[in-house]
Parts: C-alpha cells; sequence; structure tokens
C-alpha cells in the first residue's frame, strides 16, 4: 500500500459534520461560474470506460443522469472549495463512485437481497471495479463512499470522497442540507443550469422519491430510513425544480 492512495483514492479523513466543515456559510470560497467543459470527464480511462459502459445497461436513465450531474457537482465543489484535494484526488476514483453510488437501487439488485440498497451497492461495487480493473485501494475507497453515502451525521470523520459525495447526492437530490446554511449556493447558477442542461432531471426527484418509499416499504429496517422523510424532502426540492 503506498501513502499517496490516501489522497488519491479520496481516504483523507476529513469531518462528517458539513456544518462544521462550512461553518454558518454554504461555502468557504464564494463560487464562482464553471464552464462544464472546463470540467473533465474521464472517459478515456479504461476502468471508467468499462463502469460507464456497465453503469448505462444497469440504471434507469434517470439515475444514470444523476450520477453524472453528482460527477460534474462534485468536480465543481472540490475545485471551488478544496483546492488542496483537487490537486491530489483521482477524477477517475471520483467517477468511478460516482457512476455506481446508486447501482443498488436498480430493480434486479434492490429485490436480490434485504440489505439497505447502498450497503448492497457498495460490496456489489466492491466486486465490479476489481473485474474491471481498479487497484485494491480505488475500489475499496469508492465502496467505502457508497456505503456511507446517506450516513449523514454530525459525529467523527468520514473519508474526503465519503463527505463529497454526500454534498453532491444531497445538492442534487434535495437541494437543502440539514447542517449547512443556504446550501444552494455551494455552486453557482450558472454552473448549476449548465449541468441539468447537460444531463436533464426528467422528473428526477419524483422518481427517487418513488424509490426510497419503495425500499422503505420491502425492507422497513434500510439505511434510507435514517433521513428522516426523506421521500417527502427529496419530492419538495425547490432548488432543482425549475429543471425537473
Ligand atoms: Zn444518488
Amino acid at each position: 500500500m503506498c501513502h499517496e492512495e490516501i489522497a488519491t483514492n479520496g481516504w483523507t479523513s476529513t469531518p462528517a459534520n458539513a456544518g462544521a466543515i462550512f461553518g454558518n456559510r454554504p461555502f468557504i470560497n464564494k463560487p464562482e461560474p464553471l464552464a462544464i467543459k472546463e470540467i473533465e470527464f474521464p472517459f478515456d480511462d479504461p476502468t471508467v470506460a468499462k463502469t460507464l459502459k456497465y453503469a448505462k445497461e444497469e440504471l434507469h436513465p434517470k439515475t444514470f443522469n444523476h450520477s453524472m450531474r453528482v460527477f460534474f457537482y462534485g468536480m465543481a465543489i472540490t475545485r471551488q472549495q478544496f483546492p488542496k484535494q483537487a490537486a491530489t484526488l483521482s477524477p477517475i476514483t471520483w467517477a468511478l463512485a460516482c457512476l455506481l453510488h446508486d447501482i443498488g437501487s436498480t430493480e434486479t439488485n434492490l429485490t436480490a437481497t434485504r440489505m439497505s440498497f447502498d450497503i448492497y451497492g457498495g460490496i456489489k461495487a466492491l466486486q465490479i471495479l476489481k473485474d474491471f480493473g481498479a487497484t485494491t485501494d480505488q475500489a475499496e475507497a469508492v465502496s467505502e463512499a457508497i456505503i456511507r453515502h446517506q450516513d449523514l451525521g454530525v459525529d467523527g470523520t468520514i473519508t474526503y470522497v465519503g463527505q463529497l459525495i454526500q454534498l453532491a447526492t444531497i445538492y442534487d437530490n434535495v437541494g437543502v442540507h440539514p447542517n449547512v446554511k443556504d446550501f444552494g449556493q455551494i455552486i453557482h447558477e450558472t454552473t448549476r443550469t449548465e449541468i441539468n442542461e447537460a444531463y436533464p432531471r426528467t422528473k428526477w426527484c419524483e422518481f427517487f422519491a418513488n424509490f426510497v418509499r419503495e425500499e422503505e416499504t420491502i425492507k422497513p429496517w434500510c439505511h434510507s430510513t435514517h433521513i428522516v422523510n426523506f421521500d417527502n424532502i427529496v419530492e419538495a426540492n425547490t432548488l432543482m425544480k425549475q429543471w425537473e
């Protein structure tokens, strides 16, 4: 195991409490507009290419577009709010985490197990990524981030990529964060518009809220219940309403 992998694969210890990171504000640095073409998606990496093809085949098209938006939101947040991590975090590791973070939500995977969709998805991703040529450390960083991506809390620490996927998914799904004031402002409106236009939402919030309801009905013990009233807050997302 090499030490550089900690930064490259986003293991860097980060407060679990996003509110503690941003203080009483929605950002550390005021976000400027960032064009989507300035954010490079690592299409040329062979592991990303295989994972992208797999995600396109397995995920619902609405979930695939959500996963791509999460990639771009996370890249914007990293670059503008966490320049130190931006200098070292592998965009490949981040892309793999985004593409597979909801893999447990497919109809097949949801009913294949009694496990919560995020936990099962993280375990599945570990094997998929090893098969697709990711390094063990990279696959494990992605797996841990997927397992904890809905584990919003205030105590303890989380990996950087785990905190980032929480921020980016909550941003796309809810538009408000329980612990971050005026969370919508973490990304500039121009950037938000461009990302929603590049990967259209097509009523994503309604679709995802219904998924949460379905999971909580089939598996009343599931981890999605940890976010109180999750289905309704997703449906009440006003930040993204105009693009729904
Ligand atoms: Zn998601």
